[in-house]
């Protein structure tokens, strides 16, 4: 039995650096991204080195991503074969292919039909990828991940609002979860999070994107509600969506402005009240700018005495993310905030590059996985050293093992405390679970994203996920090869009641 484990876990151990290298290998990883941006040299000459350091020593000596029995200990083999199938399902093409064709097909208009997809899709992929149709369920769920070692982030999934009405509505329940956290185990929440597109309407979102837009390009406009912010727009950053020069705000689009300002400092004042840390995602390009001009605002407001309550998030693989990631970080330096930054590579892809070229530019997202991959790694380094300095905090919500594998060398080449909270890790629920594990077992603080509500509200989310988890090369892959391996391990040794 244990030679077959031995064998196993050799085996595993010779597999993962060829699959780093075709999901992640880039010549120029780590050392060149921005030349507009300057980087210094010696910064650039130590993450080489690092880097050069954990491949050799298989990546790095204390994040153990091989060994599945350590990986899964707290994991029964029912659950392991659970996630199994569906990471197998969800990494089949026709699968995937079909699922999505089901989802938009007029299959969803018929009540029956509908029942029985969602009923279907419920007892696989949501219970897979969710945490629960309500917050009791999701609570639980939290729970069961806490027992586990590693904390939550609850996530309700809520629709992109439209009105006032609907901003106030989706308000309540973000504050309703924050309150829900004080009832958890201490510390088994770890951040709260909001998706301004639910408080904001997006119409409103998309005018202020294009203001500021044009602000950039003209310096001449002016804009007279324009609060105190960081700068949110860089010279590499697109500007396609704003071709003509926008009309001013009307006094009622500037009052909502204000009410959405408003909802965002009700929350993070609730969250600063209980000390958790609140995560701003960041959507589509179109009304990104106005995302980060409100989250910055508050950020202003509340990221004070070195404790971030407010945390933007950049997604690495727009061109102008690392040029944006300084500019932000730089701007809260001189302002004496500590900026808080979640930084993820982006699940907009295809929307994206679609919208670019309906219009006749080039997309906004780098032209190879293998330039997204550089960009997320220097970002994420950069980051590393400001938490060092002490300027800033920063999220890795990353599935990509060469990615944490990375920062983890840095965070130990700089001598960073596993336990300081301004370095975190988190993946989504069903995703990368070896990587949680193996980071927990490191001793980092590592969270799970738990996205929850009605199977139907939340598919948008899952379409991403199953297009996420496609293909042999997916996220998920390693995983499977590591549960695969560790039931394999346990059938054999006898002990499958694990
Ligand atoms: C905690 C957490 C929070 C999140 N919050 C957000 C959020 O606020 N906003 C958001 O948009 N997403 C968010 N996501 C989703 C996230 O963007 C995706 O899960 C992520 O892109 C998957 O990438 P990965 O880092 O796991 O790496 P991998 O799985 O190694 O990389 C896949 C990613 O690479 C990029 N990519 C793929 N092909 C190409 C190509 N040809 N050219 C360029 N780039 C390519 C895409 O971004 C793709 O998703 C979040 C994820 C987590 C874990």
């Amino acid at each position: 039995m244990m030679m077959a484990s031995r064998v196993s876990s050799t085996k595993i151990h010779r597999n993962i650096p060829s699959l780093f290298k075709s999901l992640n290998s880039s010549p120029s990883s780590y050392t060149s991204v921005s030349t507009s941006l300057n980087l210094t040299e010696k910064l650039d000459h130590d993450d080489e080195l690092i880097k050069k350091k954990s491949t050799n020593e298989s990546l790095s000596s204390s994040l153990s991503l091989e060994d599945g029995e350590s990986l899964f200990s707290s994991v029964s083999s029912l659950q392991l074969l659970r996630s199994l199938v569906n990471l197998q399902m969800a990494s089949f093409t026709p699968t995937v292919d079909f699922g999505t064709w089901v989802m938009k097909s007029r299959l969803m208009e018929n009540m029956v039909s509908k029942k029985i997809v969602l009923g279907v899709v419920k007892h696989t992929f949501y219970e897979h990828f969710c945490a629960g149709e309500n917050l009791e369920e999701a609570s639980k769920t939290l729970q069961r991940m806490w027992d586990n070692g590693l904390k939550g982030i609850l996530d309700y999934g809520l629709e992109d609002a439209t009105d006032n009405m609907s901003c106030d509505r989706n308000l309540n329940e973000f504050l309703r979860t924050v309150e829900s956290t004080k009832l958890l185990p201490p510390s088994s929440v770890s951040f709260a999070c909001v998706k301004i597109t639910a408080i904001c309407p997006i119409s409103l979102l998309k005018r202020v994107s294009d203001l500021l837009r044009w602000e950039h390009k003209d310096p001449s406009c002016r804009l007279q509600w324009k609060r105190d912010t960081l700068s949110v727009l860089s010279n590499s950053s697109p500007f396609y969506h704003t071709l003509e020069r926008p009309e001013p705000l009307t006094e009622e689009e500037e009052q909502d402005l204000q009410k959405a300002h408003e909802r965002l400092i009700k929350l993070s004042q609730k969250c600063l009240d209980i000390n958790l840390p609140l995560l701003v995602d960041a959507e589509y390009t179109s009304v990104q700018p106005a995302i980060d001009y409100l989250t910055y605002s508050a950020m202003i407001k509340f990221n004070k005495d070195d404790n971030p309550i407010v945390y933007g998030t950049i997604q690495a693989y727009l061109k102008d993310a690392k040029e944006r990631t300084i500019q932000a970080t730089e701007a809260a330096k001189r302002m004496g905030i500590t900026i808080g930054l979640k930084l993820v590579r982006g699940a907009y892809l295809s929307s994206e590059t679609e919208l670019a070229s309906s219009l006749g530019y080039a997309s906004p997202i780098h032209k190879s996985i293998q330039d997204t991959h550089s960009c997320y790694n220097e970002c994420a380094s950069y980051m590393i050293d400001k938490v060092l300095s002490r300027s800033a905090a920063v999220l890795l919500g990353t599935h990509n093992l060469e990615s944490g594998k990375l920062a983890v060398a840095k965070a130990q080449a700089l001598g960073i405390r596993k336990g300081n909270t301004k370095l975190q890790f988190a993946q989504l629920k069903g995703m990368a679970e070896g990587l949680s594990f193996g980071l927990r077992n490191a001793g980092f603080q590592v969270s799970k994203y738990l996205a929850y509500g009605p199977v139907e509200m939340v598919i948008p989310f899952l379409l991403r996920r199953a297009e996420e988890n496609r293909g042999v090369l997916s996220a998920s892959a390693i995983d499977r090869q590591l549960m695969r391996e560790e039931l394999l391990r346990r059938l054999k040794g006898g002990n499958l009641g694990n």
